[in-house]
């Protein structure tokens, strides 16, 4: 966390000062520095790495911000833990979040709500990744690893002025990394620039043997077909496709809970992407009302499911009060250890999944995802893949499947809508909301989560006269088309 980062460069100074090493060094002369080449690699291009504290580290806690793992140290390294290593990254810290990711302003954590300095000290950093995006926007690091189940990258990157990209569920892999809700679970990027979200993004997206819902790599192959990895290359290639791109505008995202000021930095956007030469077409998503209490349904039964396990027994501190067995030291084990958002759903969830309530509550969920996931499908001129996976390589597409597995004509190539209904608010006014409320800021984000497509979120550029709210804006792809997300979304940058 930033905290902890801080408290170990202070730490780091004190322990020299008192160790008389800075009075030591003004003694002896400073030592000649080495020349550049004898420089152990890898000195360049070091990018020190931060990491969400729900994903497994050898060398550090992964705690969760849960007072059930509050002395977790994880024998074995999550995948994209290894992956960042290889490419010579520094990992120098875990990140403070929201516990087990269920938040949308990283308030809900055992260690403390994390905040960004004075002066956006009172505004919600977002959530639940809340602590890579403060250490990216803080320049702590370059680039910080979070999750996002249902926005928990794109919010905190939008809340603290950085970029956040999620890509399409089962690009990077999930080994190593806690469950919250299996089946909407990604790995995200958060970055200063889109060029440092894609070089980080290329390293990560292998397929993962480990993980059963990586992609394997012949789908891969035929998803990525521009056959480049480069960021010049594929940049330029975009740019000159800029007049052929059609930008949907959901009309159902016009809501009337949106903030004034989003609204217009929405239709600003699209103004600037009309003057780059793209056609602007409404689209109607009628699903998307649904889709908010749906996720809520299904993210809340996957995680009463998943969390089943810290006990006191098998997983998780075990409660020192009681020395009975079975069911009181289970309840008091997670009665002391889990934080009472985490309760809430645990107790939501179950409820859903009851044999009373499984028919209206959980099946129905999986029902309306059906129909958020058919309402993108329908709207985006490429084809869903994951459709007809034989069918993958759109070149060898024949018209005919193509209209039966887009589910109507197409009719645009990316959406663009804010982040959320708001820029960062105020976090005494959070302190006052209702959990429900919280719920409500999500309403952007999850529906590219419930269809598992990839969505970025970028900050835009502030003017003068804008107010010193951070708000950013969302730009979502067809699922496999996350190469594209990030190229378009670096225009605005
Ligand atoms: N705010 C959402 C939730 O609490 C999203 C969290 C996430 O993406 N991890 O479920």
């Amino acid at each position: 966390s930033r905290a902890e980062l801080k408290q170990e460069q202070d730490g780091s100074v004190a322990d020299r000062q008192s160790s008389g090493e800075a009075v030591g060094k003004a003694k002896e002369p400073e030592p000649e520095p080495e020349p550049y080449s004898a420089q152990k690699p890898p000195w360049f291009p070091v990018r020190p790495v931060a990491v969400k504290d729900n994903i497994a580290t050898a060398d550090l806690p992964t705690t969760c911000a849960s007072g059930i793992l509050k002395n977790h140290q994880s024998p074995f390294e999550a995948s994209v833990v290894e992956q960042l290593r290889s490419t010579g990254a520094p990992i120098i810290g875990k990140t403070n979040m929201d516990e087990f990711g269920m938040g949308s302003h990283s308030t809900n954590s055992f260690f403390g709500t994390v905040t960004n300095p004075p002066p956006f000290d009172r505004l919600s950093v977002g959530g639940s990744s809340g602590g890579s995006a403060v250490a990216v926007a803080q320049k702590l690091v370059d680039i910080a690893i979070g999750t996002d189940t249902g926005g928990s990258v794109r919010l905190p990157a939008a809340y603290s002025g950085v970029v956040g990209f999620k890509p399409s569920y089962g690009l990077i892999s999930r080994w190593g990394v806690v469950p919250y809700a299996n089946s909407l679970d990604t790995v995200g990027i958060l970055a200063r620039s889109c060029k440092q979200v894609f070089k980080t993004f290329v390293s990560m997206q292998e397929h993962d043997p480990k993980d059963p819902t990586s992609l394997s790599e012949k789908s891969r192959m035929r998803a990525f077909t521009s056959g480049s990895n480069r960021w010049r290359e594929l940049s330029d290639q975009n740019f000159k496709d800029f007049h052929k791109l059609r930008i949907g505008v959901p009309e159902q995202y016009n809501i009337f809970e949106l903030d004034g000021r989003t609204r217009q930095s929405w239709q600003r956007t699209l103004m600037l992407f009309q003057d780059l030469g793209c056609t602007i077409v409404p689209i109607s998503l009628p699903n998307t009302q649904q889709a908010l209490p749906a996720y809520y349904i299904l993210a809340m039964a996957e995680a009463a499911s998943n969390l089943s396990k810290y006990d006191g027994v098998r997983y998780g501190t075990r409660s020192q009060s009681s020395d009975g067995a079975g069911d009181v030291l289970y309840s008091e084990s997670r009665g002391e250890g889990f934080g009472d958002e985490v309760k809430r759903r645990i107790l939501l969830g179950s409820y859903a999944l009851s044999s009373d309530a499984i028919d209206n509550y959980f099946i129905k969920a999986q029902k309306v995802r059906r129909l958020v996931q058919q309402d993108f499908d329908r709207v985006f001129s490429m084809p869903n893949p994951l459709r007809d996976p034989e069918q993958f390589d759109l070149s060898e597409m024949d018209e005919s499947i193509l209209l039966n597995n887009k589910l109507g004509p197409s009719q645009v190539d990316l959406i663009v809508c804010p982040t959320s209904p708001t820029p960062a608010p105020n976090l005494d006014d959070i302190a006052n909301q209702r959990p429900v409320d919280a719920y409500i800021n999500d309403v952007f984000t999850v529906p590219a989560s419930m269809a598992g497509l990839p969505a970025i979120s970028v900050p835009l550029k502030r003017r003068p006269t804008d107010s010193p709210r951070f708000d950013g804006m969302q730009i979502i792809g067809q699922y496999s088309d996350d190469y594209r997300v990030i190229f378009v979304a670096h225009e605005l940058e």
